[in-house]
């Protein structure tokens, strides 16, 4: 089975659904815990059977605790004269996430003390967390910052921090095959567009699409607050965690930038073999494939020893490398449709080498069985050139001895994958293959 790579009958249109979906969702605040997550996540499920689940804060998840839920509804600064210095409804970047709620009088040097800014970015508002530390704080412009003058200052945050729960979406798409692929994307930054609504985006529309579809596979989705959220999984599902066969994190895939894959800590799992190949014969140049630190996103966990799971992650430009990276440049004009829709493309591309991925074993192989005689020579069925086509059937057929997939196939021979799969198709259909037990 080859899945269509065009996600859509008219181009652009997928990437603009794509781009809409995020700038709907960009103004809610969300965090690891609170109603601006559940809200995201509703929205995210809608036309797929995605379950919420809600875990009590104090759950024990591995050596961690579900923390306190936090919620907010507004805060400000103002200045000796009354003015609001910053305001959460203007951008809700401008209070630390997870800030617990305040109200007082402070003189300017205390205010310092809780406002962070970019002096090196001056226009620029940062990104801030308090996740685990009882504080609060404000982020601002680093020039807005200088121009405070002296005097008392009204600090006010309209914040709960409490008992309630994590939450987190889940959504599994069956397949003929129990066996497993986890896509899981974070979804615990507030108004940020390539870091992380990005790949929120991508993972709901890769769900929409694999929906409609038969599949070999089954694929699980998360939706997740990071950190926190992959570990909460993996606390309460280590009964799955068995079949998982391949997995992707993705994050940061609506930016210009080249494809960046991080392998999974095996360094040699069947989906490195996969994103190494869809990423190294794209056109555009610049496109990576890195090696595993235990550093990122929620690969962390999933490739923590414990766990040791075939997942790697899918970024274009990775975190921290671009210069809008966790702050308030990092908007709706920063992703764009088409990088979303190629980014989608992408997923789709691996995708169809998961499913289509086989090993066969020759039947013929003592000397080249005689193609002509087959009409085995001409019949490409349109999948790549004469020649091309020639050349996949002889590659396939001698690397066919039951310890190369298709994939490695395509690896050593250069030949795109789609055309070995091809080729191996019309060979079983002339008897000279048959499939290796266990890989379907
Ligand atoms: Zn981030």
């Amino acid at each position: 089975m080859t899945l269509a790579l065009n996600v859509d009958a008219e181009p652009g249109t997928v990437g603009r659904r794509m781009h809409a979906l995020i700038a709907e969702l960009y103004p809610i605040c969300r965090s690891i815990t609170g109603d601006g997550l559940r809200r995201t996540l509703r929205e995210l499920g809608k036309g797929l059977p995605m379950e919420i689940h809600e875990v009590p804060t104090g759950t024990p998840v591995l050596d961690w605790t579900v923390p306190k839920e936090w919620n907010i509804r507004g805060g400000y600064i103002r200045d000796p004269e009354g003015k609001k210095v910053v305001d959460f409804q203007d951008s809700n970047l401008h209070v630390v996430n997870y800030s617990v709620p305040v109200r007082r009088h402070l003189s300017l040097a205390e205010l310092k003390e809780h406002v962070f800014t970019l002096p090196d970015q001056p226009a620029l508002v940062p990104y801030r967390t308090s996740y685990y530390e009882e504080t609060w704080g404000f982020c601002m412009a680093h020039e807005t910052l200088e121009g405070l003058g002296d005097g008392e200052y009204e600090v006010f945050i309209d914040s709960t921090l409490s008992e309630g729960a994590l939450t987190y979406g889940e959504v599994v798409l069956p397949g003929e095959s129990a066996e497993e692929v986890l896509i899981s994307c974070h979804c615990c930054h507030p108004s940020l567009g390539n870091d992380n609504l990005s790949g929120m985006a991508v993972a709901a529309f890769l769900a929409r699409k694999l929906h409609s579809r038969r599949r070999r596979l089954t694929y699980r989705f998360l939706f997740i607050p990071g950190t926190i959220g992959s570990i909460t999984w993996l606390a309460r599902n280590e009964e799955i965690v068995g079949r998982i066969r391949h997995g992707l994190v993705l994050s940061c895939l609506g930016d210009g930038g080249p494809f960046h894959y991080k392998k999974s800590r095996r360094g040699d799992a069947e989906i490195d073999r996969v994103m190494e190949h869809v990423l190294t014969r794209e056109e555009e140049r610049g496109n990576a494939v890195e090696d595993f630190v235990p550093y990122g996103y929620d690969e962390r966990q999933y490739c923590s020893p414990g766990f040791n799971l075939p997942v790697g992650g899918l970024s274009r430009t990775p975190h921290g490398r671009f210069p809008e990276y966790h702050t308030s440049a990092d908007g709706l004009d920063f992703v764009r449709p088409e990088h979303l829709e190629r980014s989608l493309e992408t997923c789709l591309q691996a995708v169809s080498i998961l499913e289509g991925n086989r090993a066969f074993r020759n039947t013929q192989p003592k000397g080249e069985p005689q193609l002509g005689r087959r009409g085995l020579m001409g019949s490409s069925g349109g999948a790549g050139t004469k020649s091309e086509w020639h050349m996949s059937l002889l590659w396939t057929l001698n690397l066919s001895d039951g310890t190369h997939d298709l994939l490695s196939i395509a690896g050593r021979s250069g030949i795109g994958f789609e055309v070995i799969q091809a080729a191996a198709e019309a060979l079983e259909r002339h008897g000279l293959l048959t499939p290796v037990e266990g890989r379907w």
